[in-house]
Order: structure tokens, then C-alpha cells, then sequence
């Protein structure tokens, strides 16, 4: 079994709604259990683009599968959610990304674990930090709680 960490993102449409979905479907997502969830933080976006504010959180799972089949579920989470979205809204409501996936190094073209960029993206790390301080990141062979920075931008959604 392996304890994985997934962050998600949702800045179109019914927010909140599309995450809770989001989670809901993953943990129906077979051999795996959702144990922990952040609370849900509130993200200015990055980089002049005009766009509305992202809900940011992180997901920890229990899972018996693979870091690949894991990420075929979650991309087949994120179709789901998006067909229906593109019906109304246009693309992309929601964002899955397999942040860590145990103590695992893995560099493939589909599939880079931990995530590139977890590790400078306050929006992942302040809610990964709020479930798993203690977590290592298994390349910078640091903790999360070391890595974490304040970001005023990453604000608590209630
Ligand atoms: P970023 O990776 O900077 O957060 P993004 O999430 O917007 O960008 P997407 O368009 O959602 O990027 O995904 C592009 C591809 O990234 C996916 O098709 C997937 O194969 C690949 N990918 C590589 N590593 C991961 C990972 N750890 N989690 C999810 N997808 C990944
Ligand atoms: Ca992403
Ligand atoms: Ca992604």
C-alpha cells in the first residue's frame, strides 16, 4: 500500500462543487481510499492572465495501485468533470496532479512524481503542509514543514 498525495485546482465554474465531485470520484477509484483532505485555500492566479481565483487543496490517499494506473483514474476524473463542464463553461474546472507518491522517483514523459514544481508552489505546499508536514520530498530529502513558505496570496477559504 501507498500513501500519495494529490493536489487539486478549480477556477471555472461552481468551484467548490467541482472539487467536492473531484473527491467524491476518487474515492470510489478502485483499491484506493481518500484518508485526509485539506481545507480548500483560495489562489491569486500567477502571471498577469486576467482569470478568476483558484480553490487549491490537497488529497491524501491510501492506494494498492500503481503511480501510472493512479494517474489513469485521475485523468479520467478530470474528463468526466470537464465533459460536463464543456457543456457549460468551456475548458478546464478541475486540476488533479500526483504530487508525491510514497518515497517514489519516477521520471517518465506522462508521469514526473514528486511533481516538478511542488516544491516552489505555495498553493500546493501550504495545504500539504496543513495534512503532511512530516512528508519527505524523496529528492530534496526534505520535509514539507522545511519547504513551506508564508504566501499571503494562499488564503483560507471558508
Ligand atoms: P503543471 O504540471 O505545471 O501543474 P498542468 O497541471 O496544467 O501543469 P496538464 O495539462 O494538466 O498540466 O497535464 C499535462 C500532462 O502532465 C499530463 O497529461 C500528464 O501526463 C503529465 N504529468 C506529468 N507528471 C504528472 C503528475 N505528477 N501528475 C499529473 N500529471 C502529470
Ligand atoms: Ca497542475
Ligand atoms: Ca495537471
Amino acid at each position: 500500500m501507498t500513501v500519495a498525495y494529490i493536489s487539486f485546482g478549480s477556477n471555472m465554474g461552481d468551484r467548490a462543487r467541482q472539487i467536492t465531485d473531484a473527491l467524491a470520484m476518487l474515492n470510489e477509484v478502485r483499491e484506493t481510499k481518500v484518508t485526509q483532505v485539506s481545507a480548500l485555500y483560495e489562489t491569486a492566479p500567477v502571471g498577469g492572465v486576467v482569470q478568476d481565483d483558484f480553490l487549491n487543496g490537497v488529497v491524501e490517499v491510501s492506494t494498492y495501485l500503481s503511480a501510472l494506473e493512479l494517474l489513469d483514474e485521475i485523468q479520467a476524473i478530470e474528463l468526466k468533470l470537464n465533459r460536463v463542464r464543456k457543456i457549460h463553461w468551456g475548458p478546464r474546472t478541475i486540476d488533479l496532479d500526483i504530487v508525491l507518491f510514497g518515497s517514489q522517483v519516477i521520471d517518465s514523459e506522462r508521469l514526473k512524481v514528486p511533481h516538478p514544481y511542488m516544491h516552489e508552489r505555495s498553493f500546493v505546499l501550504i495545504p500539504l503542509n496543513e495534512i503532511a508536514p512530516y512528508a519527505i520530498h524523496p529528492i530534496l530529502n526534505q520535509k514539507v514543514s522545511e519547504l513551506v513558505t508564508l504566501d499571503p496570496d494562499v488564503r483560507i477559504y471558508k
